[in-house]
C-alpha cells in the first residue's frame, strides 16, 4: 500500500530558525498546517536568519516544519509509563530496536524487548481494559500461532492498545479494567521467545492487524534526562528511504537502520529514545554523505526530516 507521508507539524513547538524571510513588506507568517497531501518543494527554501522570528508578533505562534527546519523540539505523544519498573531493566534492548531485523538475523520487530529475568513483574502502560489475557493459541495478533505464548491485550483510550507477551504469569482477565502502573503478569519465555524478556507493542486502529503497530520507543515517557528523536530519510517525492544512521554526541553514539519499508509511517521511519543533548545525525545515501545536527531534550520529542537525492 502506498502511503501518503504528512508531516505533523505541532503547535507551540519550539524549534530551530523558521525560514520567513525578513523584509519590511514581509506578509504575516504562515500559520496553517500544510496540506494533508504534502507535495515536497523543488525550489530552495529562502535562507535562515537568526532574526527571522522577532519582526511579527504572530511569530510567537509559529509552527515548526521539520521539512523546512534542522529540526524541531515538540512537546511529542508520550502517552505510556515503562512496563517494567526498577530494579528491573526499564531499558529497551539497543539490538533489535523496533523495525529492525538485527542485520538480517530476526523477522521485523514489531516491538521492543525489554530482557529481564522470568519473574519481574510487568506493569500496565496506561489506563484501560483488558481486551485478551492468555497463550495465543489461535493466530489473532500475528500470524503464527503459539508466537507470544501468554499475552495481554490492554485498550487505551484514543483507539490505542499495547501488547505484552511471552509472559510466565498473567494477573489479569480479558473484560477487566486495569490502571496505568497495575501489575497484570511477569515476565517469561513462552511462545517464540529466545530467552527471558518483555516483548512489548503499541497498535494503534485495527488491533488485529499485525502492522497497526509503532514505534514503542517515541510513545513511551522517556526517563528522566532522556528524549525522543524521529527521523525521517525520505526522498524529494517524500517516499522513505533505507538508510543506516549513526548518531553522535561528544560522548556517545547510537548505531539505527531506518526501518523496514511496511513499518513506516507518516511521521518517522527510525526512531529512538536516547539522553538529552546536541547529536550529529549522519549517514550515506547514494555514495553521498548527509548530515545533520539535532539537539534531544529531556522529555521532549526531536523531529528531524532529512531529504535526499
Ligand atoms: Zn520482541
Amino acid at each position: 500500500m502506498k502511503r501518503i507521508w504528512l508531516f505533523l507539524v505541532f503547535a507551540l513547538a519550539s524549534c530551530a530558525p523558521a525560514v520567513t524571510p525578513v523584509a519590511a513588506e514581509t506578509p504575516p507568517l504562515p500559520t496553517s498546517t500544510p496540506p494533508a497531501t504534502l507535495a515536497f518543494p523543488s525550489v530552495t527554501p529562502p535562507p535562515v536568519t537568526p532574526t527571522a522570528l522577532l519582526p511579527s508578533p504572530t511569530a510567537t505562534l509559529i509552527q515548526c516544519n521539520p521539512l523546512v527546519a534542522e529540526f524541531c523540539v515538540t512537546e511529542g505523544h508520550f502517552l505510556f509509563q515503562n512496563p517494567i519498573l526498577p530494579p528491573g531493566n526499564p531499558f529497551v534492548e539497543a539490538a533489535y530496536r523496533y523495525g529492525s531485523t538485527q542485520n538480517g538475523l530476526r523477522e521485523p520487530h514489531h516491538g521492543v524487548e525489554f530482557v529481564n529475568a522470568t519473574g519481574t513483574p510487568v506493569h500496565a502502560a496506561a489506563d484501560g481494559w483488558v481486551v485478551f489475557a492468555g497463550p495465543d493459541e489461535e493466530a489473532v495478533y500475528s500470524p503464527w500461532k503459539n508466537f507470544y505464548g501468554n499475552i495481554v491485550v490492554i485498550r487505551h483510550s484514543d483507539g490505542f492498545f499495547t501488547l505484552y507477551a511471552h509472559l510466565s504469569v498473567v494477573n489479569v482477565q480479558a473484560g477487566r479494567q486495569v490502571a496505568a502502573g497495575e501489575k497484570i503478569g511477569e515476565v517469561g519465555l513462552t511462545g517464540s521467545a529466545d530467552g527471558s524478556h518483555l516483548h512489548f507493542e503499541v497498535r494503534r486502529g485495527s488491533v488485529e492487524d499485525y502492522f497497526s503497530t509503532l514505534n514503542p520507543e517515541l510513545w513511551l515517557m522517556p526517563p528522566a534526562g532522556e528524549g525522543a528523536l524521529a527521523i525521517s530519510v525520505v526522498d524529494e517525492s517524500g517516499k522513505p528511504r533505507r538508510a543506516e544512521i549513526t548518531i553522535r554526541s561528544d560522548d556517545e553514539a547510537y548505531f539505527i537502520k531506518t526501518y523496514e519499508e511496511k513499518f513506516s509511517t507518516m511521521e518517522e521511519n527510525a526512531g529512538l529514545a536516547l539522553r538529552a543533548n546536541r547529536y550529529r545525525i549522519a549517514f550515506v545515501y547514494g555514495g553521498k554523505i548527509y548530515e545533520r545536527w539535532a539537539e534531544v531534550q529531556s522529555g521532549k520529542l526531536t523531529q528531524v526530516v532529512i531529504i535526499v537525492k
